[in-house]
């Protein structure tokens, strides 16, 4: 079959695209170096992960092991300095910065912990923000922009400034931003992590259902709860994905008789 494939004369599309691996975003043995001064930071090394269309992946790990550059190089607003990375299956390698951009408008929307919103703009205009990037028609983007803030529940807000809004809100608001755009890509780094549970747990369902509208999500979180609700949890330790089970900061230790917790000790190490 997949000869058949390769003979075919391709577009420049097929070509690019990678016909027998549906992945929304595929890293192999990649790595990023920090360099300031005297000292080299290896934020990632070796960092491999495959993330199917549809999926809902939630990354864990302590704090320092190289999530959010894991998020930011997906995101293409970092590059990488060595291994493969493949987005929606066109090779990111060696993309000047307007090839980067145009590709991140059209493919990738990012939500953050701060939410990142404008606070002189309203409601309307922060979510207008990314289409007027890309020169949407106005029509266009005020239909984008009443459906995503009707999907997050905020149309009627839409003249308020995000000082007017909760932090739940807020986020909502910033949700409303990347999904207005229509990215088949959600890139979320610690979305819920200035909110408090009952504010995280509706950011979670409303990520939940962007998911099943067919949106690819990865979010980075320090919640077990929340982390458990996606479809697959990877972790991420000193830079690299780590088998263990799952990264629980607020798991109840002193439930784990003492010899048990002693178990976690690296013994994948050198697999
Ligand atoms: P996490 O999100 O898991 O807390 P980060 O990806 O932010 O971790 O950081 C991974 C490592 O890279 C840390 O040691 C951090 O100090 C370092 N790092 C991150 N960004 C930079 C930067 N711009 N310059 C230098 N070092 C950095
Ligand atoms: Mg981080």
């Amino acid at each position: 079959m997949y000869a058949t494939l390769n003979t075919k004369s391709a577009s420049n599309e097929q070509r690019n695209r990678n016909a027998k691996d549906p992945a929304m975003l595929k890293m192999s043995h990649l790595s990023k170096v920090y360099r300031t001064h005297m000292v080299e930071t290896h934020a990632l090394r070796d960092f491999s992960i495959l993330v199917r269309e549809g999926e809902f992946v939630a990354v864990t790990g302590p704090s320092g092991s190289g999530k959010t550059t894991f998020l930011n190089i997906a995101g293409l607003l970092e590059d990488f300095s060595g291994g493969e990375y493949w987005l929606d299956g066109v090779d990111v390698h060696g993309m000047n910065d307007d090839q980067r951009s145009r590709l991140r408008n059209e493919k990738i929307g990012f939500i953050f912990q701060s939410f990142n919103l404008m606070p002189d703009l309203n409601i309307y205009d922060n979510v207008d923000v990314p289409l007027r990037y890309r020169r949407m028609k106005y029509a266009e983007r005020h239909k984008r922009i009443t459906n995503a803030l009707e999907i997050v529940g905020l149309a009627a807000r839409m003249n308020h400034v995000p000082a007017q809004l909760s932090g739940g809100q807020q986020q909502r608001v910033a949700i409303a931003r990347a999904i207005a755009g229509d990215p088949k890509l959600v890139l979320a780094d610690e979305p819920t992590g200035n909110l408090d549970s009952l504010m995280a747990r509706q950011v979670m369902d409303l990520l939940e259902r962007i998911n099943e509208m067919g949106t690819t999500i990865i979010m980075v979180t320090h919640d077990p709860e929340l982390a458990r609700r996606a479809h697959r949890n990877v972790q991420v330790v000193d830079g690299q994905i780590s088998d263990f089970k799952p990264y629980e900061p607020h798991a109840q230790a002193a439930s784990v008789p003492a010899h048990i917790g002693a178990v976690h000790t690296p013994a994948t190490a050198g697999a």
